[in-house]
């Protein structure tokens, strides 16, 4: 089987349908097309599924509507504290950068760890001048800001919540939304890669790491099984190493990438409560899209069809 296949994801979260106008929920639609367009145009001219993904989220992070890089929430001290995590599955090399300000694309900041460091993981200003050696221009944290997101912290401070109910104008809620951007994909060697890129939650403490760049809990790939993107309540995919989990009940229980996706997203985590989804694909190329939250941003491609995309539950355009 030669199967090549991208998924991607811009977050999951509670749905404001009722307030949403069909031009605001085409930008989405047609958003997430492009961006799995363009990461299948990598896989059909024979890139890698590490190529595929490292574009796809780098689009995703430069996409306004999608809360990773531009558009990053705030935390309680009114900064951004910006995660990445990439991994190729067929080294089961990973990089990962954590708590950066000055990195416009924290997931080419990653994949700079994972070429070029011999480590897996960077932090703060440790992880911003790596990446500035390497030739990432750094910036001022002002380019990720927002008004949207500068009042979604207003709003949750006056809570002192982290989520909050919805105020509308977005089709899932910008107050309850999981800020997360991620892509998975096989390309047609079959190598299977993931990627994972946030801006973390409105209103986290100064300092506070998610899953996202945990390689095991937002990300993680693995030839011999599955790529698995997350998001979600950071803290309980952390807890059930939610990604890795995944492979393991594929690898060691012989679960199918369905029931593996689900046992995960529909039991293990609500039973912690953790709200969210993954997106995965299996050495076989098949894709999984599973989320427990009222609605995810997700798309999927293989090489040669029209993308399939969707936001709410039984959707898909
Ligand atoms: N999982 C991310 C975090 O906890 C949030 C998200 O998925 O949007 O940082």
């Amino acid at each position: 089987m030669n199967k090549a296949v991208i998924a991607i994801h811009g977050g999951a979260g509670a749905i404001t349908r009722a307030q949403l106008s069909v031009e605001k929920e085409q930008l989405y639609i047609n958003a997430l097309s492009e961006i799995v367009e363009a990461g299948q145009a990598i896989l059909d001219a024979d890139g890698s599924a590490l190529d595929a993904v490292t574009e796809a989220v780098r689009l995703l992070e430069e996409c306004p509507l999608f809360n990773a890089g531009t558009g990053a929430v705030f935390t309680r001290a009114g900064t951004h504290e910006l995660d990445a995590c990439i991994m190729d599955g067929n080294s089961l090399d990973a990089g990962a950068v954590a708590g950066v300000s000055h990195i416009r694309n924290p997931i080419l900041a990653a994949r700079e760890v994972l070429e070029h460091s011999p480590h897996v993981l960077l932090i703060g200003e440790g992880a911003e001048t790596f990446a500035e050696a390497q030739g990432l221009e750094p910036v001022l944290p002002e380019i990720f800001s927002t008004p949207e997101r500068w009042e979604q912290l207003q709003r949750a401070q006056l809570n002192n919540h982290t989520v909050l109910d919805h105020d509308g104008g977005e089709p899932i809620d910008p107050d309850s939304k999981f800020g997360t951007v991620g892509a998975v994909a096989r390309d047609k060697f079959g190598n299977l890669a993931a990627a994972t890129s946030t801006g973390g939650m409105t209103n986290k403490m100064p300092g506070r790491v998610g899953d996202s760049p945990i390689v095991g809990a937002g990300c993680y790939a693995n030839n011999a099984n599955v790529a698995v993107s997350a998001t979600g309540t950071g803290e309980v995919f952390m807890r059930t190493l939610a990604a890795y989990d995944i492979a393991a009940l594929m690898e060691y229980g012989g679960l199918s990438l369905h029931q593996a996706t689900e046992r995960v997203v529909m039991e293990k985590l609500p039973a912690l409560d953790g709200s969210g989804g993954v997106i995965a694909i299996d050495r076989e190329g098949n894709v999984a899209l599973p989320f427990n939250s009222e609605g995810m941003y997700r798309g999927y491609g293989y090489v040669g069809d029209a993308p399939s995309v969707g936001i709410y539950r039984d959707q898909e355009h």
